[in-house]
């Protein structure tokens, strides 16, 4: 074993436990952007594939020696995978994963097809549940929509809020919603529905997945606009039960938090694999690059085997192989050219691969500014913030004027 994957602290799998999805979103990179692998697959995860897979993950974090895992059940949409099927994957795993420090199962579903019985399911494991859902009824019935074009707000709210009830009594964690940003949409509407009306305690909002190359919208500043007015509004609340991924990570980072997901050389301590319903291995984010990531299997190869495949290794490394342009940037200690609030491919370009900064950078930078900004107004000693943005392996040099300006920019 190399001491780059001696390294890895945590494995973050994504399980396509069924390979078709009871909506029809316009956006889904899945089923509607031109990849049509899924045609192949079978539809749904069989029983001896699960326990190919429960066996492959749990085999691949101990000798990766990962102390956490975390597993979610991805699609398509995986209520499709059925109840029962469903139930003895979540045994498969748990039985499986015994002994890890710290195991996570969660689902990521539009919460359309959910019911009691399903609430039983989830509360027998204790899966966290993802809801898809992006802001209010119009916004969301824009792309969300069934297979006969009906929008599906009103069904997936009702699901949520039968997630909702049961969570406050404790049968399982309180759910999150995920949503990806409508250029149309306004962050501060956004919010409020999602807290005052739908009683959201948790979310993580979406950037598109584009690459230099698919990128057509000139909307960056939008979607910036859009996550600075989430932030205000979450600011103006102060209310510690109310997560929102983006900011709560940027805030630890700027009071000097720990980073736990890389390693003293800045490589990133994280192994990501997507197992397919067919058992089939990858990285999903990189089906837009085309590149070849190998041919892997859950049948004939081990989580060790991918993680050491280019593929994997290129991934980890990419957090320190910045392009030219993210070099002198205030931002890229946290930033990594993108990487902490975008996916890989949005570095990605056919001409120069990875050697780019995010198709999102402006945007992001107006994001870090102006959250930076509102932390330091707030109290934050700017010493500290200008030393978990100094403290990096690279050793990067700027001068304290540049971060003066960069905070003072929001
Ligand atoms: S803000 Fe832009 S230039 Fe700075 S690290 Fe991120 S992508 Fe690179």
């Amino acid at each position: 074993m190399s001491n780059l994957l001696e390294t890895v602290y945590h494995v973050e799998a994504v399980i396509k436990v069924a390979a078709r999805c009871n909506i029809n979103c316009s956006y889904c990179y899945v089923f509607n952007k031109g990849e049509e692998s899924f045609k192949d697959r079978p539809i749904k995860m069989s029983r001896s594939v699960m326990a190919d897979t429960a066996a492959y993950l749990a085999q691949g974090v101990r000798e990766l020696g990962a102390k956490s895992a975390n597993v979610v059940f991805h699609g398509g949409e995986p209520l499709m995978l059925g109840k029962r099927d469903f139930d003895a994957f979540a045994f498969l795993l748990r039985d499986a994963l015994t002994g890890v420090p710290s195991v996570r199962l969660g689902v990521q579903t539009n919460a359309m097809l959910l019911d009691d019985e399903w609430i039983d399911i989830f509360a027998r494991h204790r899966i966290g549940v993802g809801v898809s859902l992006d802001g209010t009824s119009y916004i969301n019935d824009l792309e969300r929509k069934d297979h006969r074009g009906r929008g599906t707000y009103r069904r997936t709210v009702d699901g949520l809020r039968l997630l909702q009830k049961h969570a406050k009594l404790g049968a399982f964690p309180w759910p999150g919603v995920i949503s990806v940003i409508h250029p149309l949409a306004s962050g501060k509407a956004t919010y409020r529905h999602f807290v005052d009306d739908l009683g959201v305690r948790g979310m993580t909002f979406h950037l598109p997945m584009d690459t230099h190359d698919s990128f057509e919208s000139q909307d960056v500043m939008v979607y910036a606009q859009f996550l600075c007015d989430v932030f205000d509004e979450w600011a103006r609340d102060n209310n510690r039960d109310i997560y929102v991924r983006m900011f709560s990570q940027l805030l630890s980072f700027f009071a000097g938090g720990e980073q736990q997901t890389q390693d003293a050389s800045g490589h990133s301590r994280m192994q990501h694999v997507t197992i397919e319903s067919d058992g089939s291995v990858g990285v999903d984010e990189l089906k837009p690059t085309r590149l070849n990531t190998g041919s892997f299997n859950v049948r004939t190869s081990s989580l060790r085997d991918f993680a050491n495949s280019p593929a994997s290794a290129l991934l980890r490394e990419l957090p320190t192989r910045l392009a030219d342009q993210c070099q002198p940037c205030v931002w890229r200690n946290y930033c990594k050219g993108g990487l902490q609030h975008g996916v890989q491919v949005n570095r990605w370009s056919d001409t120069n691969g990875f050697d780019n900064a995010s198709v999102l950078c402006e945007g992001l930078m107006k994001i870090y500014s102006h959250v930076a900004h509102h932390a330091l107004l707030a109290g934050l000693p700017e010493q500290r913030m200008l030393d978990a943005l100094e403290h990096h392996p690279l050793q990067f040099a700027s001068s304290r004027g540049l971060h003066r300006q960069a905070f003072l920019r929001a």
